[in-house]
């Protein structure tokens, strides 16, 4: 038995300790160390936190969106008062650098504070005198209880996205964070409550597959927030609107970069090489794919030097640029796609594989690795790897680069590297890509905008965060009022109503 803490439950405002016999290990990736134990919620556990968020609703929904608000801007106060321990937690049990971590939770933070802005983004619309004194308006209104389904790599940000703009639009929420990453969660948590976010607006319940499934079919829940991957995702997104559910889910990722010849050279290789190691390439938003256009391959060799200057180590370590990855299976499987990819034709220009980190044997190092010659058909260029290896190519064009990108199976990033407007401007329009960088590496969009996808790298079509949460957590209501009723109605008739 472990003695590793174990994580509890968030039901009606209370942290309680599940009843499970079942127990997963919460491993820091750099050493291997178990630091936490998260259960497999029973049944009455993920019920009573479902309750509980049905039962907040109904008082949750009738408070002013103003004082929701006010919650959500001490929260992100909070948030940014504990970024550092937030950070830690984020670093043990996801590996991720200390200054990496940070972002992941300033990224999320960013979204806490557009949602203070709720009360200005739900307005409805209102047409006046459409007939002899009367007016249609539409309203939104919040839908009831919505849950979030997250992934490993962003244990701040991507809970953020969710439960934030879920409650300030007036719904209750039930989040279900990564198993394999559950402590930040839990501390966002306790700082919403401190906040004042009243009992059972925001609830948390653990586990993995039974888990999902119940969140998937339960009656009360109204929609589903998902990021991750397109095995549990279009699973979720089949289960979830079978059940008369609106799902959100974001899934997997190949991300081009476009490298063009007249691209500033030592800028574009530096934002390469941060944008495909940078997280041990567990970012959705990884370069994993470089496309050397024309003369622009001569490059191609500078870009394993520079890699190879990165320093691969634990992420609580100062100088540590790439940290481990999230298990031994995560690694393996990495590990037999360069095997693979090698196999069938591509050229291992640095190779990572069995990297070791003195003090760290226990943990699950990958060092960077660059494949070139990676072409469709190739492990390295179907696989999303989801580690720190970029894959390269070239192509003769611009068209020839766009042409391989329209015909990937993905679409959520990609970035063009140029000095050309012209150029710019093409790629832009003609990319059927969800984000577009120009001359920058991962384009992720500020909350003002939402996080789109394209093609298989998403599933629904209301975006996360922006304009598009609104639309995600609210239903319109439309009113037509006719304040000449006497007027307008004086003889009985039984034709269709027009105005
Ligand atoms: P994952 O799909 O394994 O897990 C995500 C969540 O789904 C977890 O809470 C997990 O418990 C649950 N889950 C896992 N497998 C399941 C299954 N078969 N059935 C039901 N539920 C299941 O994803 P991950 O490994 O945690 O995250 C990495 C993936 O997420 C990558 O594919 C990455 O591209 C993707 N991602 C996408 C975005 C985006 O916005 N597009 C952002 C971050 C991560």
């Amino acid at each position: 038995m472990s003695t590793a803490p174990k994580v509890p439950l968030l039901i009606n405002g209370k942290f309680v300790e599940s009843k499970s016999d079942i127990w997963y290990d919460v491993h820091n990736p750099a050493t291997g160390e178990v630091v936490a134990q998260v259960p497999e919620a029973l049944p009455e556990e993920r019920d009573a936190a479902v309750k509980a968020a049905s039962d907040a609703f109904l008082t949750w929904k009738e408070t002013a969106v103003q004082r929701r608000v006010r919650t959500m801007f001490k929260f992100q106060q909070l948030v940014q008062d504990n970024m550092d321990e937030l950070a830690a937690i984020i670093t043990r049990e996801q590996g991720k650098t200390l200054a990496d971590a940070k972002g992941d939770v300033f990224r999320g933070f960013e979204v806490v504070e557009h949602s203070c802005a709720t009360a200005q983004l739900m307005l409805g619309d209102t047409l006046e005198n459409v007939a002899n004194g009367t007016d249609i308006y539409s309203i939104r209104q919040p839908l009831g209880v919505c849950a979030g389904i997250a992934p490993f790599n962003f244990p701040a940000m991507i809970p953020m996205w969710m439960f934030s703009l879920g409650s300030t639009t007036g719904n209750t929420y039930v989040m279900k964070p990564s198993e394999r990453v559950p402590g930040c969660m839990t501390r966002l948590a306790e700082l919403a409550l401190e906040a004042g976010l009243p009992a059972g607006v925001l609830n948390i319940i653990h586990g993995k597959h039974e888990a999902v499934d119940f969140i998937c079919t339960d009656p009360a829940i109204r929609a589903i927030s998902f990021v991750g991957s397109n095995r549990a995702g279009e699973h979720i997104f089949d289960l979830g609107t079978r059940h008369g559910k609106r799902v959100q889910s974001n899934l997997g990722a190949k991300n081009h970069a476009v490298i063009m010849p007249d691209a500033d050279r030592e800028a574009t290789i530096n934002a390469l090489v941060g944008a495909a190691f940078g997280a041990a390439g567990q970012r959705c938003m990884a370069l994993s794919m470089s496309v050397f256009v024309g003369e622009a391959a001569e490059w191609i060799p500078e870009i394993a030097e520079r890699a190879a200057e990165l320093k691969v180590g634990a992420g609580d370590k100062e100088d540590t640029d790439v940290g481990p990855m999230i298990t031994p299976q995560a690694r393996e499987r990495a590990e037999a796609i360069v095997t693979a990819a090698v196999e069938q034709g591509a050229t291992l220009a640095l190779d990572g594989r069995g990297v070791k980190v003195p003090g760290c044997e226990g943990g699950d190092f990958f060092g960077p690795t660059v494949l070139t010659g990676v072409e469709p058909g190739n492990p390295a260029y179907d696989e999303e790897i989801f580690a720190p290896v970029m894959s390269v190519t070239t192509r003769d064009s611009l068209d020839d680069a766009i042409a391989l990108i329209n015909a990937n199976q993905y679409g959520n990033g990609c970035a063009i590297f140029t000095q050309s407007g012209a150029a710019a401007r093409k790629f832009q329009h003609e990319v059927d890509v969800g984000q577009v960088g120009i001359n920058l590496p991962i384009p992720v969009p500020l909350p003002m905008f939402s996080f789109t996808g394209s093609r298989g790298s998403i599933r629904g079509d209301i975006n996360f965060y922006g304009k598009g949460a609104i639309q995600f957590f609210t239903q319109v209501k439309t009113v037509t009022s006719n304040w000449n009723f006497k007027v307008n109605a004086n003889t009985k008739s039984t034709v269709m109503p027009t105005l």
